[in-house]
């Protein structure tokens, strides 16, 4: 059994700016991360930047261009909430505190770049691999920091509520709280009790349980997952963003291909090598965003196609290397020189705009739990995210959240008697497991994908219904491994989209009906 002040679930940018806020104000933190080594979250492969404040710029032009990407359903006092906040805490944070290298003009000012929808230069960044300058600085510190115990390799399993897991009966008629969670350790093959004052989920996005994802391995929405198991408010999960242009290449991890390519002039081409937006849109490779990634999905069903296209190679070599550095050397790792030649693509699973239900400060419906970043709800991204928010979003309810927080350390808290975690014995079948993820992400992609119908997701529920039943009864004689845990979250989380694409039957931002 092992206890911290705080228990964040997640080392992504909300999860460490939490860990470290907490840490300021001395209290001792336990932060967990899913993978065993390096940096594995969302945070890190952020390429484009983080909105800040451009020079003609305003918190209230900044918040009509979110408030515009959600379609109407943006939570106002949310929005407000960012556009306020957010410029003031980028710089005491990122820029003064931890001195993340952003790219500067000659005179030394902040680089500030434009991005779809914004309505003027507003986006700071590092080369076209922001998220990793964040991050390497980021994880420096909170590695130093004496008070966070910093947990690689360590994956929360459930969490622990005094409803579900209390040995008093009585505790029952308590108002639903949190007090930890049950936590594997990759390495000893254990799983422990975490006890927690207050628990914190910061565990990221949901791409993996798409076929399609820009999102790096452990997005499997497990948060999510965790907070619906106990009871938790959970919100438009139907609102999944998907990226019009990822890389290609066949048993090899998607890999983003900024819109910038596109910005730059790079042509979107069929499979045959025609080019084919100007048939969808009259801007052609250069329509919005959910429009460009619909188009090259109805292509591909029109052409039979695995991919299709996206050529930049006609610009000068040098001109390309030094713009895109990062997407060269990527690209030319997979096999690709896009200097000279077209690069295979596809849409993907990029973003989750709903989530935990939480409030200004990150508080969800549970008592003693919070929720911060891509796992939660804020309501800034309404039904479709404005580009190079969601880093933003992170910092601020991060830091928020950790305000709340210390206010509430000198309270005392009760931690119930809870039964420690009994191991099943049952072995693993990985051609089981294997099995399971190829039919869950391919029903996710074909039926509740860029486009949805009543036929489709009444399918979709239906398989990862009789799925989860398996997976579950599977899950409760098996001797536990990170591969099983995920995929039990993962489940969990395709059958919550699936679930609020179902029951949502307007279009509206990136849910699309078509029926
Ligand atoms: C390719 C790509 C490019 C992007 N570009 C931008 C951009 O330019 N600007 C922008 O604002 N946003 C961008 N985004 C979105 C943005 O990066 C994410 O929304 C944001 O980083 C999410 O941060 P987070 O802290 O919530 O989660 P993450 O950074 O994903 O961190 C989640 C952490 O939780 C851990 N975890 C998960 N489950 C568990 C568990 N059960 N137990 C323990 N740990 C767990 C993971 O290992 C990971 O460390 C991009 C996203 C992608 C994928």
């Amino acid at each position: 059994m092992q206890q911290s002040d705080v228990l964040v679930i997640g080392s992504g940018i909300a999860g460490c700016i939490a860990a470290w806020e907490l840490a300021k104000q001395g209290l001792q933190v336990a932060l967990l991360s899913a993978q065993p080594k390096g940096d594995g979250s969302n945070s890190s492969f952020a390429q484009g930047g983080v909105a800040y404040l451009g020079e003609q710029d305003s918190p209230d032009l900044f918040a009509r261009d979110i408030l515009e990407a959600g379609a109407g359903l943006c939570s106002p006092k949310a929005v407000q909430h960012l556009v306020d906040f957010g410029p003031r805490y980028l710089k005491e944070l990122l820029i003064d505190e931890l001195g993340v290298d952003f790219d500067r003009t000659h005179s030394g000012d902040l680089s500030l770049t434009m991005e779809a929808a914004h309505s003027c230069c507003r986006i700071i960044h590092h080369k076209d691999c922001t998220g990793k300058a964040i991050m390497q600085a980021l994880l420096k510190k909170v590695e130093s920091l004496p008070n966070i115990d910093f947990k690689r390799g360590h994956i929360a399993v459930d969490l622990i509520t005094l409803s579900h897991h209390s040995k008093n009966l009585t505790d029952l008629y308590y108002p639903s709280t949190c007090a930890g969670a049950y936590v594997f350790d990759e390495l000893r093959k254990e799983v422990a009790i975490h006890f927690a004052k207050q628990t914190i989920l910061a565990t990221g996005g949901i791409g993996e349980v798409f076929l399609h994802t820009t999102n790096p391995k452990n997005a499997y929405g497990s948060g999510l997952a965790m907070a619906y198991r106990a009871g938790a408010r959970i919100m438009n999960m139907e609102y999944v963003q998907f990226h019009p242009t990822s890389l290609y290449v066949p048993n090899q991890k998607r890999f983003l291909l900024s819109e910038a390519l596109r910005g730059e002039g790079a042509e979107l081409l069929s499979w045959e090598g025609k080019p084919f937006m100007h048939a969808y849109h009259p801007s052609g490779s250069l329509a919005p965003r959910d429009i460009t990634a619909k188009s090259i999905y109805k292509q591909m069903i029109y052409e039979g196609a695995p991919h299709l296209w996206l050529d930049i190679s006609f610009k000068p070599r040098e001109w390309l290397q030094g713009r895109f550095p990062t997407l060269y050397e990527r690209c030319f790792e997979m096999g690709y020189d896009l200097t000279r030649e077209p690069l295979p693509i596809v849409p993907a699973a990029h973003y989750a705009c709903g989530g935990i239900a939480v409030d200004g400060e990150g508080r969800t419906s549970i008592q003693r739990l919070f929720a911060i970043g891509e796992v939660a709800c804020t309501g800034v991204h309404g039904a479709n995210r404005l580009a190079s928010t969601s880093l933003l979003e992170g910092v601020v309810w991060a830091k928020r959240c950790a305000e709340a927080i210390s206010s509430l350390k000198k309270e005392s808290y009760y931690f119930p008697p809870v039964e420690g975690w009994v191991m099943g014995s049952k072995k693993i079948d990985s051609a089981l497991i294997q099995q399971d993820w190829t039919s869950i992400k391919q029903t996710m992609w074909n039926y509740v994908g860029l486009e949805r119908s009543h036929e489709r997701l009444m399918r979709a529920l239906r398989i990862l219904q009789e799925l989860k039943w398996q997976i579950d009864s599977f899950y409760e004689k098996a001797e536990l491994t990170s591969e099983l845990l995920m995929l039990r979250h993962g489940i969990q989380t395709a059958l919550l989209i699936t679930e609020g694409a179902f029951r949502n039957k307007k279009s509206l931002g990136c849910h699309s009906r078509v029926d």
